[in-house]
């Protein structure tokens, strides 16, 4: 749980400038928020990251009230507000952007599957995909809240990808993860047949990683 301080503020701005200095997006592309006691941290629309300050993050309630004085917040503000009314509590940060290689499968609508062991980090056997709608709708934020019932990071059919976390830090990782996933799944294609992991052996990863913690 992250209040609403100068040094939460701070956090959330770090993770948007990492987003743009690992090549997970460009432009002002790509949302981060955070949950704090009475609602979300969130940056704002059409800032860049770069010019990010503490006072354009945006601190809104969960339904959508936004208290006076403040900069717009990311138009795809409902799909993170959505996470934290529908996961646990734990879940207390998100992280959202138009990564190259998860775009590319989004786009393919091709959810990835366990080619790679490190699949489990977002939880389940496949990293799936979330039916298309248009940005910043509820009907995206119900088709993303689907796609991660069973699992912390999905891709958005022709839109991008999105990751949770226990923290910013965990969010940030697994999309991180992702898109390393997708570029992989996006080379396996290429060059041949993706040889997929027995669901046995998948369960004994997700074992190893239930027990090592916060994967
Ligand atoms: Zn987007």
């Amino acid at each position: 749980m992250y209040s609403d301080d100068k040094h939460s503020r701070d956090k959330l701005i770090g993770t948007q400038q990492q987003l743009v200095a690992k090549g997970l997006t460009s432009g002002t592309s790509g949302n981060v928020s955070v949950r704090t006691g009475t609602g979300m941290l969130i940056t704002p629309t059409g800032v860049a990251a770069d010019t990010l300050k503490a006072e354009h993050i945006v601190h809104m309630s969960l339904d959508g009230t936004i208290p006076a004085g403040q900069l717009s917040p990311s138009s795809e503000w409902q799909m993170h507000a959505d996470v934290y009314l529908n996961k646990p509590r734990e879940v207390t940060a998100v992280v959202h952007c138009h990564s190259p290689y998860a775009t590319i499968l989004a786009c393919a609508h091709k959810p990835i599957p366990a080619q790679h062991y490190m699949v489990a980090a977002a939880g389940g056997y496949e990293i799936p995909l979330a039916d298309y709608a248009t940005f910043g709708s509820k009907a995206l934020s119900e088709a993303n809240l689907k796609a991660l019932s069973n699992s912390s990071a999905c891709l958005l059919a022709n839109h991008g990808q999105l990751a949770l976390g226990y923290d910013l830090e965990s969010a940030l990782r697994l999309a991180e993860t992702v898109e390393e996933q997708a570029f992989w799944y996006w080379g396996v294609l290429a060059i041949g047949t993706p040889q997929v992991l027995q669901r046995e052996q998948m369960d004994e990863v997700l074992t190893a990683f239930a027990s090592y913690g916060q994967q």
